[in-house]
């Protein structure tokens, strides 16, 4: 039976101990997945939106435990894209037709907030018809106001963690859980769509945690939650511990598809580079968006958060027609749409 996964559906109170059993994955597997794919074909249809992802820079001043790209990994080779660069990306995107850009980044001190709205006006002013998404980190209030008058309109900040000891566990002294999710209240009052997020499978994660995460996003109600699995990066403290599971960010995906039915939920590249068809797998169980690489092909080694991260080598036009593919192979359909979120 599946009573919960039910209950879920109807968007009834269900209680932490009752979400501990969806999570760990006591109800019926293949129902929990149907009914998530129900609820988003009635939001959504068939469609599959994307936003072309620029990986912009990989300094980052921080030192967050799991990610390759810490101050730390000496061993990185560190690169910025200038803004001709990145206007180019976005020309190129467009004639492929992507109407989003994600521009993401490490937390980088040369990106001043004179520069980030040199790049975001200059996006704006080029593609006019188009979404521009800020994912670099965390900023001032202040900050936040001025990308958005210069023309950003979404911000993705994954909160990583809802539990404070958790988050403890996987950032150093430097950052708090509760500027983090400061962050993602200022974005959302001064006007952004928001998208956060959570790995699933990070070092020392309990189930009770990705419960915590899922009762913080119901505050939140934003936009975009992104997910995907922990992946190791042997350059980090974390070197030792295993991979998330994709069996289990499988799950997690449908029940987010079943609590927020609205929500812009993708099939993360990290589900892609846990399996092969990982990203087909996360779209059947309730995904709608893909975010390919628009970098350009030469610098996306370097942007490596995780380990053997998929699509390095293809350049953009391969990468669309090869998405393209694979979600028509699963019976969804990749538009050119600047995909906002259906309330
Ligand atoms: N500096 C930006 C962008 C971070 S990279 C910020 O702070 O938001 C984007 C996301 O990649 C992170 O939020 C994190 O959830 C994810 N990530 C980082 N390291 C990872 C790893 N080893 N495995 C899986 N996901 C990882």
């Amino acid at each position: 039976m599946s009573e919960l996964t039910a209950r879920l559906q109807q968007e009834q109170d269900i209680s932490d101990e009752e979400l501990i059993v969806l999570i760990e994955g006591g109800d019926d597997q293949e129902d929990l997945k149907k009914r998530a794919d129900a609820v988003r074909r009635e939001h959504y249809g068939i469609e599959v939106y994307t936003r072309g992802l620029i990986e912009f820079t990989n300094y980052c001043k921080n030192d967050c435990y799991y990610c390759g790209i810490r101050r730390s990994n000496t061993l990185a080779d560190r690169y910025r894209l200038d803004k001709e660069t990145i206007l180019a990306c976005c020309k190129e995107g467009y004639e492929l037709g992507f109407r989003t850009f994600v521009l993401q980044g490490g937390e980088d001190g040369y990106y001043t907030d004179d520069r980030i709205c040199d790049i975001v006006a200059a996006i704006r002013a080029q593609n006019p018809d188009c979404a521009i998404t800020l994912s670099l980190g965390e900023k001032t209030k202040e900050s936040f106001q001025r990308y958005y008058e210069a023309g950003a309109n979404r911000y993705l900040l994954r909160h990583e963690t809802a539990d404070e000891e958790h988050y403890r566990m996987l950032h150093p002294e430097s950052l708090s859980l509760q500027k983090r999710k400061q962050c993602l209240w200022d974005l959302k009052e001064i006007g952004y769509q928001i998208g956060s997020g959570f790995m699933v499978g990070s070092p020392y994660q309990k189930t009770e945690y990705l419960v915590e995460d899922l009762r913080f996003l119901q505050k939140l109600s934003p936009d975009m939650i992104g997910i995907g699995p922990y992946l190791t990066h042997k350059e980090t403290p974390f070197k030792d511990f295993p991979n998330g599971s994709m069996e289990q960010t499988l799950r997690m995906i449908s029940i987010l598809r079943l609590m927020f039915p609205y929500a812009l939920i993708p099939a993360t590249t990290a589900l892609g580079t846990i399996h092969p068809r990982g990203r087909e797998f996360g779209l059947q169980a309730g995904a709608n968006v893909v975010m390919p690489n628009l970098s350009p092909t030469g610098v996306r080694k370097l942007y490596q958060l995780y380990e053997n991260k998929i699509c390095t080598g293809e350049e953009a036009a391969e990468c669309r027609g090869c998405l393209s593919r694979r979600v028509a192979s699963v019976g969804y359909e990749l538009v050119v749409d600047v995909g906002d979120v259906k309330r």
